[in-house]
């Protein structure tokens, strides 16, 4: 009874997923793996059934087989898409496998000599559609133009094919599904490219969406959230690696007075401009996302070495000579506050080295701003 209880709770949490991540196209390869199962293992209990009504039922007893490979297959895809972040190649191989093992149906057909079955199929060919349709959730217009040009691709050879097998005379198949029109081929092929561009358009939606949800719409970094759920993969990622980490709080020093001085539009353009000089200063695999109102935090492989200070010191100091040129022609220059924390000696998990950083930039607004501190541990006090 537990071990029935502990594999429901298993499969309970494959098939959930991680619904938090921010890798949000590896969410949608989640959602199509979990149509793919429930699809395949659909057809496959059909089948089945079928074979145990009608066990002298050739075709069904021939893809069973098959069937049941998919099944495993797609239950294979599904553990994989569970968690983690979405390696390249896995959307294009499962966009390619999905449209590939529509047009290995239609294949079966053709190697029996039943081209009208193929050519003139209204099921089969619909799947083409159900292959296509899961890459709007993918986040990517270019998979959607892939799947299109995959199955025109794969569908034109089938014709070609086919009509190279078709019979002079007229079989049950053709009586049955009817005779070939090029005409009708041609609109099949066109209809496949036009449904993979609606489904890149939609993908291209999505993809605004997605952008627009995970970051700040002023800065162009990540938000608080995505930010907080990045630095929570990368501290496991380094623990599990043995590696250091470093955390940073940053905060622009009075900057309240541009507000109060030269009007929010102004305040946003220096923010904005704060954000490019901290993004330009650190390496692209560094994480940076707006806190808050005009604080800042990071994230980035390092020890409590000279060089983390040294980097901190080269924001701060780039940031006290760049010059910021309002709307109405004054020049402003900021400053700003840091506090660095360190994993493991300040701590292991997000909440406590967010803690440790901000505790060590508040001693840094205490010890007059304009300043990087990354000292001792200090324990860091609640208010
Ligand atoms: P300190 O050196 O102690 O940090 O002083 P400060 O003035 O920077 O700090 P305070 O918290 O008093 O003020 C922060 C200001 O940042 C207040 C708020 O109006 C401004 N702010 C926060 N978010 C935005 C924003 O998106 N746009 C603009 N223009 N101002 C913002
Ligand atoms: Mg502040
Ligand atoms: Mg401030």
């Amino acid at each position: 009874m537990r071990a029935f209880r502990r594999l429901n709770d298993w499969w309970a949490d494959v098939w959930r997923g991680d619904p938090f991540a921010s890798d949000l196209p590896m969410q949608g390869e989640h959602r199509v793996a979990r149509a793919r199962l429930l699809v395949v293992s659909c057809l496959t209990l059909i089948n089945a059934l079928v074979v145990l009504l009608d066990p002298n039922n050739g075709d069904f007893n021939d893809s069973l087989p098959f069937n049941l490979i998919a099944v495993f297959g797609s239950a294979l895809v599904l553990l994989a898409t569970r968690r983690g972040n979405r390696p390249r190649w896995l959307a294009v191989s499962t966009v390619l496998g999905d449209v590939t093992a529509v047009t290995l149906l239609m294949v079966a057909d053709l190697v029996h000599n039943l081209p009208s079955v193929v050519l003139n199929s209204r099921v089969t060919f619909c799947a083409y559609f159900l292959a296509m349709v899961g890459t709007c959730i993918r986040f990517s217009p270019g998979l959607a133009v892939l799947s299109g040009v995959a199955c025109a691709v794969q569908y034109s050879v089938l014709v070609f094919w086919g009509i190279r097998i078709w019979p002079d005379t007229v079989t049950p198949d053709i009586v049955q599904h009817g005779t070939i029109s090029v005409g009708v081929q041609i609109e099949r092929i066109a209809t496949l490219m036009l449904f993979g561009g609606v489904c890149a358009s939609i993908a291209s939606w999505a993809a605004t969406l997605r952008s627009t949800a995970t970051h700040d719409g002023l800065t162009g970094l990540y938000n608080r959230r995505t930010f907080e759920e990045q630095l929570h993969g990368e501290l496991l990622r380094a623990e599990r690696n043995g590696e250091p980490f470093a955390v940073a709080m940053i905060d622009v020093d009075h900057f309240k007075r541009v507000n109060d001085q030269y009007g929010h539009h102004a305040g946003d353009i220096a923010l904005k401009a704060v954000a490019s000089v901290i993004r330009d200063t650190l390496r692209q695999t560094d994480l940076v996302g707006r806190w808050g109102g005009e604080e800042f935090a990071l994230g980035f492989p390092s020890d409590r070495t000279a060089a983390t200070t040294a980097l901190l010191e080269r924001v701060r100091a780039t940031l006290a000579s760049t010059e910021t040129v309002l709307p109405n022609g004054v020049t402003l220059k900021l400053t700003l506050s840091a506090g660095v924390a360190f994993a493991p000696e300040d701590g292991r998990d997000r909440a406590t080295l967010l803690a440790a950083a901000d505790a060590r930039l508040l001693e840094a607004k205490r010890l007059g701003r304009n300043l990087v501190v990354g000292g001792e541990p200090i324990q860091p006090t609640l208010m």
